[in-house]
């Protein structure tokens, strides 16, 4: 393995647009190759692989967690995770709070919503948020602070259908930051896009971009 597509996407991506590698099923020595190429945020979908790559790799490595996240998991990841992605219930959101709160630590996350046709994907759909938010819900939840929206496009090559829903995306996160985070400058980021759709995404509005495969395989075309 090379850093060559890795350095052709850092260079293609507009600097407000953050690249998460995505480092899960890669060996721990691509990972530090990436890292020594200047790569420093990197994502993982499983929590007990995210405290292993954490604890044997470089300390100044941002980790964030993109998986659905099982409540009895939580515990293994607050104390180190930089941003979750993939919060994709009110249950989970008001469990990471408490485990967050135990470990004397605000974490970032971002509201997973289901936007692709898929129903294998998780997420919430906006009137959801929107009641709970109206509720007031996010009052007593101290100690996790909502930086954005996340979601995953149907997995298809009709690029005008995955354009589509990213567009939807955006506008939940518009509709979001005017009614609810008009205020809140940490309210910004609107993560999408993978290896096969991050050119559509950046198009659309992304602010981070999670690519896994194009970062870490030399044989796929960007
Ligand atoms: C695996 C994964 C990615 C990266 O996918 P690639 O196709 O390898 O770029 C991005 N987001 C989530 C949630 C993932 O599970």
């Amino acid at each position: 393995m090379s850093i060559k597509n890795y350095q052709k996407i850092v260079k293609s991506i507009p600097s407000n647009v953050k690249l998460v590698a995505v480092s899960k099923t890669q060996p721990i020595e691509y990972i530090q190759k990436v890292y020594d190429g200047g790569q420093r945020i990197f994502g993982e979908n499983r929590p007990l692989d995210l405290v292993d790559r954490y604890e044997a790799l470089p300390k100044d490595i941002e980790w964030h967690f993109i998986g659905h996240l099982q409540t009895n998991k939580i515990k293994y990841i607050i104390p180190f995770v930089k941003l979750i992605h993939s919060i994709d219930s009110i249950k989970l959101l008001k469990n990471v709070n408490k485990h967050a709160k135990n470990n004397n630590r605000v974490v970032d996350v971002l509201l997973q919503f289901h936007i692709a046709d898929e129903t294998s994907k998780q997420g919430f759909k906006l009137s959801e948020i929107k009641d709970f938010l109206n509720e007031g819900g996010l009052n007593n939840l101290q100690n996790v602070n909502v930086v954005g929206v996340m979601g995953m496009a149907t997995n298809t090559d009709d690029f005008n259908h995955v354009r589509g829903e990213f567009k939807n995306l955006k506008n939940i996160f518009d509709t979001l930051k005017k009614e609810f985070f008009n205020t809140k400058e940490d309210f910004k980021e609107i993560s999408m896009g993978m290896t096969n759709d991050y050119k559509i995404a950046i198009e659309e509005g992304s602010t981070m971009v999670r690519i896994g495969r194009a970062v870490f395989n030399d044989d796929i075309e960007i």
